[in-house]
């Protein structure tokens, strides 16, 4: 089966063109009924107020939380991750529908606005083990959330220490921070059981890593051809 991307806005073609690059088929989900004919799914990055109005519009929230429910393998980047959420804060999150099922607390737009997106060399020592390559992995942060609280089922992969430019202005969650409350370093991947969020964007860089892993999580989704599972994934 293959890999189901969904398509309503966002980054939805680097993860199809990342998916083919390991040599995985990805089918773009627009409708509830699609999610019939895909073993796993990933929700991209983009404008999650945007997707939860595309996804409300198409009445595919219902289907999307049965699937998680269902123990598919689903992973979340960026606004994908505002989505798995339970629960989401920060500006601009007036009452947005979420997917949820991910333990978790994410606050949207954490970093600042788009002019405080920035890269960062992040240290996944998960991501080595299992994939081989670099300990880091540079990973591309785009008006990224961060999660604030993670529940105790919830495994943190990564973390990131808050750049210097950071918009406090911004950000009344950084301007809180105090002695006691250490708001240097944030968590920006996790997975809990069949789910995973990545704060920032593996699909735009060419490091295959978090799809090669995300694949990982359901053997049926084993569709990576010889040819390109006997050369490791690009990084
Ligand atoms: N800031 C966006 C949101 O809240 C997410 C940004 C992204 O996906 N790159 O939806």
């Amino acid at each position: 089966m293959a890999v189901g991307v969904l398509a309503l806005q966002g980054s939805f073609n680097e993860h199809l063109a990342a998916l083919r690059r390991i040599g995985v088929k990805g089918v773009e989900i627009r409708k509830a009924e699609q999610l019939e004919n895909v073993s796993s799914l990933i929700i991209p990055g983009g404008e999650s107020t945007t997707m939860a109005k595309l996804a409300e519009l198409h009445n595919l929230f219902p289907a999307l939380r049965e699937f998680v429910k269902m123990g598919k393998p689903v992973w979340g980047t960026c606004a994908g991750l505002i989505f798995l959420a339970d629960k989401a804060t920060g500006q601009k999150t007036g009452g947005q529908e979420l997917v949820g099922g991910l333990d978790c607390t994410v606050h949207r737009n954490f970093f600042g606005s788009q002019i405080q997106s920035f890269e960062a060399e992040l240290p996944v020592p998960e991501l080595a083990a299992t994939e081989g390559g670099p300990p880091s992995f540079r990973a591309v942060f785009i008006r990224a959330p961060a999660i604030l609280e993670v529940g105790p089922g919830v495994e943190v992969l990564a973390s990131v220490s808050v750049p210097s430019n950071k918009n406090v202005d911004f950000n009344p969650a950084l301007q809180e921070g105090s002695a006691e409350s250490d708001t240097s370093k944030v968590i920006v991947a996790v997975k809990q059981g069949n789910i995973l969020a990545t704060a920032f964007h593996p699909e735009l860089t060419i490091d295959s890593r978090w799809h090669s892993y995300f694949m990982k999580m359901s053997p049926s989704n084993n569709e990576i051809t010889a040819a390109s599972s006997s050369s490791s994934s690009s990084y």
